[in-house]
């Protein structure tokens, strides 16, 4: 898919303020530093469409951008802060939870991992809970530059092992690298594919 435009529309932290239009949605979402923004950047073609943030944990936003006029790239905040206080982390879930269950446009959440970490609780849980609320999502692997090929390929498997404990099959991933643009094809394909099977061109 070509990006021909991408235009920020409105942040906040209350669902009913989302837009109305009814156009399918595509959420990102991780923990704080895994690469969202910078990777919501390279896949529009945008230097700073999302705001790359020095301070973790600080953007408490619901983000909606429209791209091509016809579908909504949503960036939502990165989770799993340690610095973030207990109640600013209830907050937090309340407002993702009936952001997810509101959102009956979201069409699929990309969750990112980092590459280079081993699978996390808090990563592992929260697609758990998708699961259990049927919202359907894909993983997104992250800044896979920062291993050696011989590296990358063992670091997926084991990350796939691990979620097959939990799921019968192995969600749809994809393996991205913001520096080298790994990825943004098969990201922006697969949104394309799903934009289509919806008939939105
Ligand atoms: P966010 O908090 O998830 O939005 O993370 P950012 O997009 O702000 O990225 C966090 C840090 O990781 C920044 O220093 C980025 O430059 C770096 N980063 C993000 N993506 C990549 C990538 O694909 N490769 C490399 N090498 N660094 C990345």
């Amino acid at each position: 898919m070509k990006i021909n435009s991408a235009e920020f529309v409105i942040s906040n932290s209350d669902v009913t303020k989302c837009p109305k239009d009814n156009l399918p949605e595509y959420a990102f979402i991780g923990r704080s530093n895994v690469g969202k923004s910078t990777l919501i950047n390279m896949l529009t073609g945008r230097k700073s469409l999302a705001k790359t943030s020095g301070r973790p944990g600080k953007t408490q936003l619901i983000n909606h951008f429209i791209i091509n006029k016809t579908w909504f790239l949503v960036d939502l905040p990165g989770y799993g802060y340690a610095r973030v206080s207990k109640s600013a982390k209830k907050v937090f879930q309340k407002f993702i939870t009936s952001y997810f269950s509101k959102r009956t446009q979201l069409v699929c959440a990309f969750v990112l991992v980092d590459s280079r970490h081993e699978p996390q609780k808090i990563d592992l849980e929260f697609m758990q809970w998708l699961g259990e609320n049927q919202i359907p999502f894909s993983i997104i692997f992250t800044k896979a530059d920062k291993l050696s090929k011989t590296k990358l390929s063992p670091q997926i498997n084991t990350y796939i092992g691990k979620m097959l404990e939990y799921w019968e099959e192995m969600p749809n991933y994809f393996i991205t690298s913001s520096t080298s643009g790994l990825g943004k094809e098969e990201v922006l394909n697969y949104i394309s594919e799903i934009n289509s099977q919806l008939k939105i061109s």
